[in-house]
């Protein structure tokens, strides 16, 4: 069972995949290690607020939303 809050209309990766960054909103949650560039929050993970860079979020929206 995924852990996050799922109100975003973002495929996230599996959450015990992340890296600490990434689990802190810093990285994008999709290319680790990537903290620069415009970023759009895509989930929550345990009260903090996950992040993407916004071309990365819009490859991982979910149809029909
Ligand atoms: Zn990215």
């Amino acid at each position: 069972m995924q852990p996050y809050l799922s109100i975003y209309p973002y495929h996230l990766p599996p959450a015990d995949e992340l890296t600490p960054g990434q689990k802190d909103g810093i990285e994008c949650v999709y290319c680790p290690g990537g903290d620069a560039g415009t970023m759009r929050p895509v989930g929550h993970l345990r009260g903090t607020m996950l992040f993407a860079h916004t071309g990365c979020a819009d490859e991982n929206r979910m149809e029909n939303h």
